[in-house]
């Protein structure tokens, strides 16, 4: 009693009211909240980063290809900037840890890397330490091909959702050589596939809607969207005996030239759309779109180069150009 502590209280807590047993208390205000404990958010690329350097995994030159690796073999896709673990990433996360404890423990990556730069620096000879870390590695692999059991691969397709469209069954994310795509669980009976999109992937897609009203110069019937490997187009109902084909329009004029801009896909499993001038080679006008609208006239907002962090409208007569707006994509891939 009588510390300092205590008297610091005391100048800042009203004394408590003399109660005697039985006393009635007037209860003031109840607040009805449940406080439950936020899981630490997703990693980012920077945050990532910023982990592997702290727990000493991975160096300078590797951290952009370990973040292309976890994302090429589908253990991780990325959603609103932020690497969200897929099923099979977790599978095989549950599958590696208990069979392989040494190897998928941080302290073991971190201790590999510090012999590796030994090495590097000459003062660790590779062959003796190869020998210490393959002799014991083998040795858990054949264990583990022998004893451990099998994950059977229906336990790593995802629902999505969704039904398929021809035959009534649930449409699933598979993962692939090539990577995940949406399969009919109806398989092999029924063969219909599609692409793995994010929310932001499909919200630029939406962009441009597939009901055109336009007609084949060739053969006068009706054009439509299709899907191929670089993406979208438009092609002539009348195919095969009609092949008029060509690219999707975005609706908006090229800045640069005033041509009309098309819609085109990156090429690759990852490929992201991005908007072309119709006029290329001449014009090299090209821009990203993305799935937010313009904060001051609400049509198409795209940003130039590598970088997402500045947009600008396309529409000249705007002009509207500044920092990406962050509260607009929450709506926009909601
Ligand atoms: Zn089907
Ligand atoms: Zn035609
Ligand atoms: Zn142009
Ligand atoms: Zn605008």
């Amino acid at each position: 009693e009588g510390s300092d502590d205590n008297r610091a209280e005391d100048e800042n807590t009203p004394p408590l009211p003399n109660l005697a047993d039985g006393d009635a208390l007037d209860c003031q205000k109840i607040t009805p909240e449940q406080h439950f404990t936020q899981p630490p958010p997703r990693y980012t690329d920077a945050t990532l980063i910023r982990a592997l350097e702290e727990q000493g995994i991975g160096r300078p030159s590797t951290y952009a290809p370990i973040i292309s690796t976890i994302m090429d073999r589908d253990y991780v896709r990325k959603e609103r900037g932020r690497f969200q673990p897929t099923k099979l990433g977790l599978v095989v996360t549950d599958f590696l840890i208990p069979n392989f404890p040494d190897v998928l423990s941080i302290g073991f990556t971190a201790k590999m890397e510090e012999r590796l730069d030994d090495i590097a620096d000459g003062e660790l000879r590779w062959e003796p330490m190869l020998k210490d870390f393959y002799g014991p590695f083998d040795e858990s692999i054949a264990k583990t091909m022998k004893e451990a059991e099998r994950v059977p691969r229906e336990s790593l397709e995802e629902e999505t959702g969704e039904i398929c469209e021809q035959c009534g069954n649930k449409m699933v994310i598979k993962s692939g050589r090539y990577g995940p795509f949406i399969a009919c669980r109806g398989y092999p009976e029924c063969k219909i596939t599609k692409p793995v999109e994010s929310p932001e992937e499909r919200a630029i897609r939406e962009l441009i809607s597939e009901d055109v009203d336009e007609y084949c110069e060739k053969c006068e019937r009706p054009m439509a969207v299709k899907t191929g490997r670089n993406g979208r187009f438009l092609a002539c109902t009348g195919y095969p005996e009609c092949k008029n084909a060509k690219p999707l329009r975005v609706g908006v004029d090229c800045p640069d030239c005033g041509n009309d801009l098309v819609e085109r896909k990156q090429k690759g499993r990852n490929g992201r759309i991005f908007y072309s001038c119709s006029n290329y080679p001449e014009c090299k006008f090209a821009a990203n779109p993305l799935p937010q609208p313009c904060p001051d006239c609400g049509k198409l907002l795209v940003t130039r180069g590598r970088g997402r962090k500045n947009a600008r409208c396309l529409d000249e007569s705007c002009g509207f150009m500044g920092p990406t707006p962050q509260e607009e994509l929450e709506e926009a891939v909601a």
